[in-house]
C-alpha cells in the first residue's frame, strides 16, 4: 500500500481520468475526497464511487470555479479525515471553435474551470497542508497541450499552458513546506471529453495516426503514475511534467 491512510481530494472524480485516479488511491491506501459538480446524475455516480471504494470515502459537490465551493469541499473532507495530505486538480473542460469565432463567454469558462480551477483548489488545499504540516502533494493533470499547439482549441491550449507554469511556480514557492508540485500530461486518453473523435471513425483515425504506441491511452494509465507521483517515493520531485501519451508529444515529421 504506497498510500496507507493519507488523505486526498480528487476535482472532477465522477467521470473519466478523476475516477480512475481516486480508486487507484483507494487500492493503495487513501481515504479520498470524490469532488463532483452538481449536473445531471454526478451525484449519483460520485455516491457509487464512494461506496465502491475499499477504504472509506467522501463525495464532496463543487464547482471547481468558484472559491466558496473549493472550500467548502476542502474543508468537508478535513472535517471527515482530520487532515489533507494530497489534492489532485483535475476537473477540466473544452471548448472546439476556430480561434476567430471564439467567444468571450468560451474563452472565460474555459479558463475559469481549467485555470482558475487549479488556482483555487491548490491554494486552499495547500494552506490546509502548511496549516497542518509537514508536507503534501499537489497534481495537475494538464495536458500535452501545456506544450503542443492544437488548432481550434486556442482556450484550452491557453489554459493548460498556464497550469504549467502554475505548478512550476508552485513548486518553488512551497518547496519549503515541502509540498511537491507536479504535472501530468496526458495524450489521448479514452475518455467522456474524447466521446466525439471516439464514435467518428476518420477522426479516430487522424488521432491514432499520430499516436506511435498505437491506441489511446486508459485512464488507469494516468492513474499510476498519479500514484506515484502522490507517494513517499516522490518526495524529491517537484516542478515537472510526466507526459503519459503513447510518445504524442515526440511529433515525428511523416512527409
Ligand atoms: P471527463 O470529461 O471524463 O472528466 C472531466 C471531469 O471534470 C468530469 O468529472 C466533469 O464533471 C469535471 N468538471 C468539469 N467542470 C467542472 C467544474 N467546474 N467543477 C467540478 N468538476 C468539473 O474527461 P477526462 O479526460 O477524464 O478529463 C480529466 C482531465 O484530464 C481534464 O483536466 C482534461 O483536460 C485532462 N486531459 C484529458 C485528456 C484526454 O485525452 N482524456 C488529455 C489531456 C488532458
Amino acid at each position: 500500500m504506497r498510500l496507507k491512510d493519507k488523505v486526498a481530494i480528487v476535482t472532477g472524480a465522477n467521470s473519466g481520468i478523476g475516477k480512475a485516479i481516486a480508486e487507484r488511491f483507494a487500492a493503495e491506501g487513501a481515504h479520498v475526497g470524490v469532488n463532483y459538480r452538481v449536473r445531471g446524475n454526478n451525484a449519483e455516480v460520485a455516491q457509487a464511487i464512494v461506496k465502491s471504494l475499499p477504504t472509506e470515502g467522501i463525495a464532496v459537490a463543487g464547482d471547481v470555479s468558484k472559491r466558496e465551493d473549493v472550500e467548502r469541499m476542502v474543508a468537508e473532507v478535513v472535517a471527515k479525515f482530520g487532515r489533507l495530505d494530497i489534492a489532485v486538480s483535475n476537473a477540466g473542460m473544452e471548448i472546439k471553435k476556430p480561434f476567430l469565432e471564439v467567444t468571450d463567454d468560451d474563452w472565460n469558462k474555459v479558463l475559469s474551470v481549467n485555470l482558475y480551477g487549479a488556482f483555487l483548489i491548490s491554494q486552499v488545499a495547500a494552506r490546509q497542508i502548511v496549516k497542518q504540516g509537514p508536507g503534501g502533494k499537489l497534481i495537475f493533470i494538464s495536458s500535452v497541450h501545456e506544450d503542443i499547439p492544437f488548432p481550434e482549441y486556442a482556450s484550452y491550449c491557453a489554459s493548460k499552458g498556464g497550469v504549467r507554469m502554475l505548478m512550476r511556480n508552485l513548486a518553488m514557492e512551497l518547496a519549503p513546506y515541502k509540498i511537491n508540485c507536479n504535472n501530468i500530461a496526458p495524450g489521448a486518453i479514452a475518455t467522456p471529453i474524447n466521446q466525439a473523435v471516439l464514435d467518428d471513425p476518420e477522426a479516430k483515425k487522424n488521432a491514432l495516426g499520430e499516436i506511435p504506441w498505437g491506441r489511446f491511452g486508459r485512464p488507469e494509465e494516468v492513474a499510476s503514475v498519479a500514484v506515484f507521483l502522490a507517494s513517499d517515493e516522490a518526495d524529491y520531485v517537484t516542478g515537472s511534467t510526466y507526459y503519459i501519451d503513447g510518445g504524442l508529444t515526440q511529433q515525428v515529421t511523416k512527409y
